[in-house]
């Protein structure tokens, strides 16, 4: 079992049309045509949308994006037109909500690794190779690759994992000359973001972007390099050969997979409301990773 505990309902706003609820985000069109995203308070682990919201999360992905769009912009263009709040919006959409270019997305996942773990372990397990691409023998969850990789993924319905597909399956999708494009601009933005974690003592172990066409140019969309669309691992507890801490969701995880959460994740049941405990200690790594990448403080 999967998914939302709740489906929650969309806020209703004049002027706005309400287009889709993902997991985290929620979408809205405006009376001109632009595209409205306002990342919620929700979290998942374990394929689950949880009951309890960590206050603050949809406020620090939206700005996190925000910074890391505008250190990308010389690379690629992104979609955010504004951050201002929509007339008539709730005022709890301030600092949550960007308008952005309706862009024609492409339909694929495109990730990039530079460290081998989640489904990239799995199939080098197998047989070596992640998403068809040929590695060295001895890598172990955890290890950094020899050089990052893209490792394209078809999207996935709501409560369903991504799936990996070769670079050659990509190019017969999209096309050979988009496929490259993709490849060459994941793994530039990719580095670029590498570089900048690493600087203040954050491993970016892999990340997920999404690209749309506006006016035939190639634009950066969706979020970027949150921790929900990212691994980070601190760098000073980084060890290869076992799982690594992950940076945002590690209490969540714990307590899930405790006793004290008396939830069991291959069960049918859903997850139970977390601790308030559990609550603060999440919301305050996801305000360290914000505070660590852009140096700034959570105002
Ligand atoms: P999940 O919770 O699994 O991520 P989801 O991807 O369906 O589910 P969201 O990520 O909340 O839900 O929704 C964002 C959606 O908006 C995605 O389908 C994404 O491809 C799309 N999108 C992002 N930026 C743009 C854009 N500029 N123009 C059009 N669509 C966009
Ligand atoms: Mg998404």
């Amino acid at each position: 079992m999967s998914g939302f505990v709740e489906k929650p309902k969309p806020v209703e706003v004049p002027g706005l049309t309400h287009l889709h609820t993902g997991k985290v985000r929620d979408l809205y069109r405006d009376e001109a045509g632009r595209l409205v995203m306002v990342a919620s308070d929700r979290m998942s682990a374990y394929d689950w949308v949880l009951p309890t919201e960590i206050p603050d999360k949809g406020r620090v992905l939206t700005q996190l994006s925000l910074w890391w769009f505008d250190r990308l912009r010389d690379l690629i263009p992104h979609h955010v037109l504004s951050d201002e709040l929509p007339a008539g919006a709730p005022a709890d959409w301030a600092g949550r909500t960007l308008v952005c270019r309706s862009l024609e997305m492409i339909p694929v996942e495109c990730v990039a690794r530079g460290y081998l773990t989640g489904s990239g372990l799995v199939e080098y397990e197998q047989t070596r190779t992640v998403c068809g691409l040929a590695l060295p023998e001895g890598l172990v969850n955890g290890s950094e690759l020899p050089q990052p990789i893209f490792t394209p993924a078809t999207k996935a319905e709501v409560g369903e994992h991504d799936e990996n597909v070769s670079y050659e399956e990509t190019a017969r999708r999209v096309g050979a000359e988009t496929a490259a494009m993709l490849r060459q601009t994941t793994l530039a933005v990719y580095s670029r973001a590498r570089d900048i974690a690493r600087d203040r003592g954050i491993i970016l172990a892999d990340t997920k972007f999404e690209f749309g066409w506006a006016d035939g140019d190639l634009v950066l969309a969706d979020e970027v390099l949150t921790p929900d669309s990212s691994r980070f691992w601190p760098a000073d507890s980084w060890e290869p050969g076992r799982a690594q801490p992950s940076f945002d969701k590690q209490f969540v995880r714990d307590w899930l997979s405790s006793p004290a959460s008396g939830w069991d994740r291959n069960g049918q049941l859903p997850p139970p409301e977390l601790p308030a405990e559990i609550v603060e200690r999440t919301r305050a790594k996801y305000v360290e990773a914000y505070e660590r990448l852009t140096g700034s403080k959570w105002a």
